[in-house]
């Protein structure tokens, strides 16, 4: 096969570029020197074959063989075993510890007190032959963190995903949650915004259930018959707010030992109703025992039943209280100094904490970053020596809510915003397509890191098979024509899913989150059948895929390390904000035409006359229709940026060819040090209007959408509360930051000029 898969690709470059064949742009790496490309190459693919499935395995199996949540003898096991491993791999490694706020229940029930009586199970049994499964003492019940303590009785009102647009249709429909509890399906949102839009509107309780058609039997048998989510698996999960992640206790400060702790009463972030999650089978009676109107079509689930909204007959007793107790997370810090910029970092990290065994969230990740570590460190006593700094930063408790790597990155902020190149993130692995998300600095470096990657399936580049899949799976012709035309595949934007968030929102440092997936038959997400036994039977079963983001991941962190320049993008990312602002506009303008269009049915009768009598419908209410905005100081501002990326780009272009002077070191070195500021410019002090912890006003999660990102955010959100003064006020702002960060770019495209010309 190998000696083929060669041959041609050389064939086509000599009949193009017959004089320049032997130092090729294919071979030659952006950022790199002639000098340099060719010894990376080589190291990359010494790395990557290096890379062994064995090895995966064995570190998935040790690191899920016990429930290992915050707090819990195994997971401080595991920080040891981890901190042992990086040493036995010559890394200087360290343990850092915090003491977070961690609540762990004790006391839960759910309970139908009418029509009749009965008491939810809130357990998930043991699957025989799974023997992780029974190791009951140890795990944690099901729950959801950070809900407020509380016993509530109160009718029961269905309220589909419990998202801010339900609500609108439960006013459509007469209803209201007012004192009532509200039972939400998960699925659609971050599950913590399903108390909290609850809450403001006036429920006192909140029940979130799995239904069979969002990861259970509607989609393949459950296991262990196949992979899906039983009737008794519970999601647990955080349902912390979105104003800040990490420690409740400490926003925007270190949670070490002497730190200055907020009361608990006045953290922002924990629920303003209790909560828990139940399984299906808990649900059913609940579900089955509610009245009033049959939910709208897209409301329905997969159980066999009519779904009801209520509110009641159902009445529910819903209790929760929680030990709530200071917990240390133990993040493990692993360096590799380097040669020539030691003072520059770039940060690789995973988590290593599950809500119990976690073989697949988070252990297929951490045990891929470990093989990377592992084979590093064997480059490294090979002769292998990295020009940057190399940390790997195995996190704890980022499954409460990005506890270990928020804590971390805020007690060493300054030194990050110093020294930080690049942080790139990964969390759950399986099987199937490339899938990245990050700041669009780091798009075309990261589509040239996985066109040199294999696809174990396949037998294709990475690159390929993610490029075909997206044209496959595109919704319309005009996206389809869009893939086929962009040279590179788009990265998405990132919010607050996993450990990034702080880096990049609140830091400002360029990150990427990768992984791999899409072909998983399976879903026990958070359950106590995440483990060893249901991973190695229904997802990555021969670490394929888990050898392959291993290979992704070491293949990045080794060129951002080595890159000469470091090989930051900007064309793309210009194009990509751009998007962002026309968005924007069009927003407003759906907006407008939506609210134009149903002041006018509300004055033709329109509900009156087609509304059924039999049934209640309240007509929707008459709004104010949005003003236009002023967005040209935007669109302004993403003019700068674009003209400055594109000198930028013909400059570093001018450097990759083979005629190109070389860069002086002491301008190379302070390009350096322009580029790697470049991310911070996208900061501001006050940070984002409502959510001063997010400093980033390109990127940021929605505060209604948590693990979903919602870019240009100090605008967007209140364009989504449409609060449209407040929003516009918000433009020239963002706008100035544009300007600043295009200024930026022009001062480093200066710097390359002096050197190539113009
Ligand atoms: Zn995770």
């Amino acid at each position: 096969m190998k000696p083929i898969r060669s041959l041609i690709p050389c064939c086509i470059v000599f009949l193009l570029a017959p004089l320049t064949w032997s130092q090729t742009a294919k071979e030659r790496l952006p950022g790199f020197t002639s000098q340099s490309s060719t010894p990376e190459h080589e190291w990359e693919k010494k790395f990557q074959d290096a890379i062994l499935p064995d090895n995966l395995r064995e570190n998935n199996r040790r690191m899920s063989a016990r429930p290992h949540h915050v707090g819990s003898p195994f997971d401080k096991d595991n920080a040891d075993w981890i901190l042992s491993k990086f040493k036995a791999w010559g890394f200087d490694a360290h343990i850092e510890t915090f003491q977070v706020l961690f609540p762990t229940p004790k006391e839960r029930v759910v309970e139908l007190v009418e029509p009749t009586k009965l008491r939810a199970k809130l357990q998930e049994p043991p699957v025989p032959g799974d023997t992780t499964s029974s190791q009951t003492s140890e795990q944690l019940p099901t729950y959801n963190a950070y809900s407020i303590d509380g016993d509530v009785t109160a009718p029961l009102v269905y309220v589909n995903y419990g998202l801010r647009e339900d609500y609108e249709q439960l006013d459509r429909l007469g209803i209201s949650v007012k004192g009532a509890i509200v039972i939400a399906r998960y699925g659609e949102s971050w599950r913590g915004i399903k108390p909290k839009v609850a809450a403001e509107h006036g429920a006192i309780g909140c029940i979130i259930y799995s239904d069979p058609k969002d990861d259970g039997y509607f989609n393949g048998d459950e296991y262990p018959k196949g992979g899906w989510r039983p009737k008794d698996g519970v999601q647990r999960g955080s349902v912390m707010d979105t104003d800040y992640p990490g420690d409740p206790l400490t926003p925007g400060v270190g949670a070490t030992a002497d730190a200055k702790r907020l009361p608990i009463s006045e953290a922002p972030t924990i629920t303003k109703v209790p909560v828990l999650p139940i399984s299906y089978a808990d649900a059913l009676p609940l579900l089955s025992a509610l009245a009033g109107p049959v939910a709208p079509e897209k409301w329905r689930g997969a159980l066999a039943i009519t779904y009801h909204i209520g509110p009641g007959p159902a009445k529910v007793h819903l209790k929760v209280a929680s030990n709530w107790d200071l917990k240390p997370v133990n993040d493990v810090i692993a360096t590799m100094r380097g040669t020539e910029a030691p003072d520059r970092w770039v940060i690789r990290g995973n988590h290593f904490d599950a809500w119990v065994n976690g073989a697949d969230d988070p252990i297929s990740g951490m045990s891929a970053v470990l093989e990377e570590a592992r084979t590093l460190g064997e480059l490294h006593k090979q002769g292998w020596n990295p020009k940057r700094t190399i940390i790997y930063c195995a996190w704890d408790g980022e499954e409460p809510g990005l506890l270990g790597s928020t804590e971390w990155v805020e007690t060493h902020g300054d030194d990050l915003q110093k020294h930080a190149v690049a942080y790139i993130n990964s969390d759950s692995n399986g099987r199937g397509f490339f899938r990245a998300a990050g700041s669009h600095d780091l798009e075309k470096f990261i589509n040239d890191v996985i066109r040199d990657l294999k696809d174990p399936e396949k037998d294709i580049p990475v690159w390929q098979r993610a490029r075909l899949a997206r044209i496959a799976n595109a919704k319309n012709q005009e996206d389809r024509a869009e893939i086929r035309k962009r040279a590179e595949l788009t990265i998405g934007a990132l919010g607050d899913g996993s450990d990034y968030a702080s880096f990049l929102d609140h830091a400002g440092i360029s990150s990427l989150n990768i992984g791999y997936g899409g072909e998983n038959d399976a879903d026990a997400y958070h359950s106590i059948y995440d483990d060893f036994s249901w991973y190695t039977k229904f997802v990555d079963t021969d670490f394929s895929y888990g050898r392959l983001l291993a290979q992704t991941g070491g293949t990045t962190v080794m060129r951002l390390a080595d890159a000469d320049l470091i090989p930051f993008e900007y064309s793309g990312m210009a194009e990509t904000i751009s998007k962002y602002v026309t968005e924007l506009e069009k927003i407003l303008k759906d907006k407008q035409d939506e609210i134009k269009e149903r002041n006018l049915e509300l004055k033709e009768g329109v509900f009156n006359a087609i509304s059924d009598p039999r049934k209640t419908s309240v007509p929707p209410p008459h709004e104010t229709d949005p003003p236009y905005m002023n967005f040209a100081p935007l669109k302004n501002a993403v003019e700068s940026f674009k003209h400055s990326a594109d000198r930028y780009q013909a400059a570093f272009a001018k450097l990759q060819s083979d005629s190109a002077p070389a860069l002086p070191p002491q301008v190379l070195d302070s390009l350096n040090t322009d580029l790697l500021k470049i991310q911070r410019t996208f900061l501001t002090e006050r940070g984002l209007p409502e959510r001063p912890w997010f400093k980033h006003q390109v990127y940021a999660p929605g505060a209604y959408t948590g693990y979903g990102a919602k870019p240009i955010a100090a605008v967007r959100e209140y364009m989504d509360a449409k609060k449209w003064a407040e929003a516009e006020a918000q433009v020239p702002v963002v706008a100035k930051v544009l300007e600043d960060v295009a200024a930026a770019i022009g001062k480093a495209a200066g710097e390359l000029e002096a050197v190539t010309g113009h």
